[in-house]
């Protein structure tokens, strides 16, 4: 396939592996903040390639991982009131709240519908005026713009039935609190190139200058990484600390402007609870003042309420990189896809799905549970 292709070639993948093998002089730790670049590393099994030399671990990546209880918990109250549709794109259906999830609050009479983008909720809104559409409104950078957008569509058409959960957060915030964080071991990060076409990476040189750590913006194919963990150890090794585009196919330094333009118009930057590190300041957004008639908050009279997570589950330490998936006890015994106990298990993008499906012990887990 043209443009893919050339992304997966052994050939290029041995030479980048190579070359990080040379360049390499003391192990180093790199944390990716992105579930598809999780994926990635484990699926051609780039962490174990580099074993002993560049440790990977993973932080909060996946955008249905960080949803807070809280959010899962104020749509299942939406969802039960009589005359509201929640909808939500599939993923979120099954993530845990503190009382169940979506799916369980539908198989007991809630009114939850999966639509495929937000623009789908404002032409359900649209076709049914005499119901209240909510569309739960999850992500990072990638899909506020588009959430943003079916805001500004459904002011277009004046629709009264129409609002927004919004549970969007911002990757930099959460990068930061990482790395400030005293038992943090990260010593550099690849940042997500899909972020960045929307976010840009100039907004990563203060955190650069601050943190004296690499941002290497990285892609999704293994030549993509390889290309970005060889950069990010060649600075560790040289004592340097910049940010550097490695995505250049995909990124420019000042993001995309329109989906900019349209984020900034709509949304306003606050504090946000992430699942896993708790309230992040400035990590999330929430609409303005001059759309708050679309605010599902305001107009059910939902606030937020801060819940402890489980303890049972180890997401927390999983979704901050301080244990690998597969050193929580229930990895692939109790906790599987089929029967997830926390959000990293459930989502496609999560990282305990990832090592349950792509690592050897999930061999040795499912043998050992049959
Ligand atoms: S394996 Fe399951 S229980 Fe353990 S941290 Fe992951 S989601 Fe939670």
């Amino acid at each position: 396939m043209k443009y893919v292709d050339e992304y997966r070639r052994p050939e290029h993948c041995e030479r980048l592996l190579d070359e990080i093998r040379q360049t390499v002089t003391q192990p180093w730790t790199l944390m990716e903040v992105c579930g598809g670049q999780t994926h990635g590393l484990l699926r051609y099994g780039i962490d174990t390639a580099l074993e002993g030399q560049v440790r990977l671990i993973h932080g909060p990546g996946c955008p249905v991982c960080v949803t807070p209880l809280e959010a899962i918990d104020q749509a299942i109250d939406l969802c039960r009131r009589p005359n509201v549709t929640m909808t939500s794109f599939g993923d979120m259906l099954r993530v845990p709240g503190s009382r169940g999830s979506l799916l369980e609050a539908r198989a007991d009479g809630g009114n939850v519908q999966i639509v495929y983008s937000p623009l789908d909720a404002v032409r359900l809104a649209e076709r049914n005026p005499e119901r209240e559409i909510v569309f739960f409104a999850v992500g990072f950078e990638t899909t506020t713009p588009a959430t943003a957008l079916a805001v500004h569509q459904a002011a277009k058409l004046g629709l009264k039935n129409f609002s927004m959960l919004v549970s969007h957060v911002r990757v930099l915030p959460a990068m930061e609190m990482l790395a400030a964080s005293d038992d943090s071991s990260v010593e550099g990060f690849l940042a997500a190139g899909h972020v960045c076409t929307v976010a840009g990476f100039d907004c990563y040189r203060e955190f650069v200058e601050r943190f004296r750590m690499p941002v290497v913006v990285t892609g999704f194919e293994p030549v993509d990484l390889l290309g970005g963990i060889l950069e990010c150890v060649r600075q560790l090794e040289r004592g340097e600390a910049r940010v550097v585009n490695c995505y250049g196919r995909s990124v420019v330094a000042p993001g995309n402007r329109e989906a900019l333009a349209i984020i900034e118009d709509v949304y306003e930057i606050c504090d946000r609870p992430w699942r896993g590190l708790g309230v992040v300041p400035k990590g999330g957004v929430r609409l303005r003042d001059s759309f708050a008639q679309f605010d599902a908050e305001n107009r059910f009279g939902t606030p937020l309420t801060i819940i402890e997570e489980p303890c049972e589950c180890r997401s927390g330490d999983v979704l901050t990189g301080r244990i690998r998936p597969t050193e929580c006890e229930h990895f692939g015994t109790r906790c599987t896809p089929d029967a997830p106990m926390g959000a990293p298990m459930v989502s496609a993008e999560g990282a305990c799905a990832a090592y349950y499906r792509y690592s050897p012990r999930r061999t040795n887990a499912t043998s050992n549970a049959s």
